[in-house]
């Protein structure tokens, strides 16, 4: 962090009450591409100040927020979903310059939240309460639905469009208001996308962001006019927003690290199974939470290994605006470090080094943060490449005999976000489904990442609170449900008395 840099690099605002405003802080960290490592802005860390400004006008504007109807907040989101649309290019260039992804990969980033927005829009039929008529003579029991007041978003750096975007439109299309902390890896494209939220239609007040690390964090978490915390990101830093949250009496959703596990068995179609390996393990060079980045090869899958890393070898490791790209490079130096380190240490602790990308070269980005794919095998429980979540382009290699070995070593994994089973047996895969103890399963399906019709969840190490984002869970999350009981008098209803026992 430094407050050291010309003063003509563009600064990130923060959005305070509907304005953009520059921070008065004197923390600042650059956001740096991660192809070229040419700053292209500063961030600021929020003040105290400044975070107590963004929840006080987000607590004003929910006193009309919450009253707006469901239609015009609906048609806010139906025009926001076009602004998204009308501006994917750039959003993927801005994207792609601040995160490393390829473009096409970024347009799915933000694909992947904007189909949040077009949920977001058909909220109406996902708050709807329930009614019993007739509970006791003359009585009707109903609930409402009703929105919490100010909520907020901690957000990671491997999808800074779709992230926030699980976030801050279900909780705003529910009648919250909303206070986001984007990754200060970067913000950019979550700040476009905000400005593009406000042409959209959302009120001043309504949307706020501060930036910033850990204090801006713990100002979250504990600020008591805040009273609900969406946390994506490693597993340490949402136990502690979890733990930190919830002892301020708020409701925290914290979903958060992985290791991703993908059974190949042996009847499993081989060609298809491998491509959808090489894919899931290494896109956006292994920093996807739903990353494959472990494989268990039963029985003769086991012999597989050298046609998996031909075609790993295939891949094209270069800048993310390279036309062609599969493999971009990792987010900042630190976790090029980190992830060298740990395959150094694969080595070190006996794993069999299968491919090595520690030594790309990538012409024209000689300082890009670039790692090539990278495979272990007889990789085994209790190697630092097994333990760790390694978020970075390697793939581990483990062995099964039976298909209930594998299950045994993926259940005794702390982390429960994904997994996959490639066979062709519909009785392996059902009795895979069943013993599984992981959030997101696939069939054949590398990536199991639900549509907005279904809430993401997670099992285990992988997430804190009962309530995944997005789809129908996150309705819930975000509203307090009201319990109404109600009697009408009438000529033919009315009371006969003082009555003192519990009865209706
Ligand atoms: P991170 O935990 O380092 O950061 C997440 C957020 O927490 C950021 O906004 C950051 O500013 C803040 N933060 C960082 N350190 C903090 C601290 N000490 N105290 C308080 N706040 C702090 O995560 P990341 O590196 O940005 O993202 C990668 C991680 O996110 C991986 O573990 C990945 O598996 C996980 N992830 C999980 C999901 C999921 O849905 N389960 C999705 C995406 C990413």
């Amino acid at each position: 962090m430094s407050d050291s840099r010309p003063t003509d690099t563009p600064t990130v605002k923060l959005l305070i009450d509907g304005e953009f405003v520059e921070s008065k802080t004197t923390e600042w960290r650059d956001v740096v591409n991660p192809a070229t490592q040419a700053v292209l802005a500063r961030v600021p860390f929020a003040t105290a100040e400044e975070v107590d400004a963004a929840v006080a006008s987000a607590q004003a504007a929910f006193r009309t927020w919450r009253k707006t109807p469901i239609g015009a907040r609906a048609r806010i989101f139906l025009k926001y979903q076009q602004l998204i649309r009308e501006h994917m290019k750039e959003l993927a260039a801005i994207l792609t310059a601040e995160q490393g992804k390829t473009l096409p990969d970024a347009e799915g980033d933000v694909f992947r939240g904007l189909e949040v927005v077009e949920h977001a829009a058909a909220i109406g039929n996902l708050q709807l309460g329930e009614l019993a008529n007739n509970v006791a003579n003359g009585v009707d029991t109903y609930t409402l639905l009703q929105p919490l007041g100010v909520c907020a978003g901690i957000t990671p750096f491997n999808f800074p469009a779709m992230i926030p975007l699980w976030m801050f439109p279900m909780a705003i299309a529910t009648g919250n208001t909303f206070v986001l902390k984007p990754s200060e890896q970067d913000p950019m494209v979550t700040m476009r996308l905000v400005e593009l939220a406000l042409e959209a239609g959302i009120p001043k007040g309504v949307l706020n962001v501060v930036h910033g690390g850990p204090d801006v964090v713990n100002a979250i978490c504990d600020h008591p006019d805040i009273k609900a915390v969406s946390f994506v990101g490693s597993t340490k830093v949402g136990t502690h927003v979890y733990n930190r949250a919830t002892l301020a009496g708020k409701r925290a959703q914290c979903m958060m690290g992985a290791k991703n596990h993908a059974v190949v068995m042996p009847d499993a179609n081989k060609e298809q199974t491998l491509n959808a390996m090489v894919g899931a393990a290494f896109g956006a060079a292994g920093q996807r939470c739903m990353a494959a980045s472990t494989a268990v090869l039963v029985g003769e899958a086991r012999e597989w290994i050298p046609e998996l890393v031909e075609k790993a070898k295939t891949l094209k490791v270069n800048a993310g605006t390279e036309a062609g790209t599969d493999v971009g490079p990792v987010i900042s130096c630190a976790a090029h470090a980190r992830i060298k380190g740990l395959i150094e240490t694969g080595v070190r602790q006996g794993a069999t080094l299968e491919l090595d990308g520690r030594d790309v070269s990538v012409p024209g980005y000689e300082k890009g943060n670039f790692i090539g794919p990278t495979i272990f095998s007889g990789v085994k429980p209790g190697m630092a490449i097994y333990d760790e979540e390694i978020f970075g382009p390697v793939l581990v290699l483990l062995e099964a005999e039976t298909l209930d070995e594998a299950i045994e070593i993926i259940n005794a994994n702390p982390n429960g976000n994904g997994t996959a089973i490639f066979t062709q047996s519909g009785a392996a895969a059902r009795r895979f489904q069943e013993e599984i103890d992981v959030g997101q399963v696939g069939i054949n399906v590398p990536i199991p990442v639900p549509v907005p019709l279904f809430s993401f969840t997670g099992s285990r190490a992988s997430k804190l609170g009962d309530l995944g984002p997005y789809g129908k869970q996150v309705v819930t999350f975000y509203t307090q449900t009201k319990t109404v009981t109600a009697r009408w008098f009438d000529d033919e209803t009315l009371g006969h008395g003082v009555n003192t026992t519990i009865s209706l």
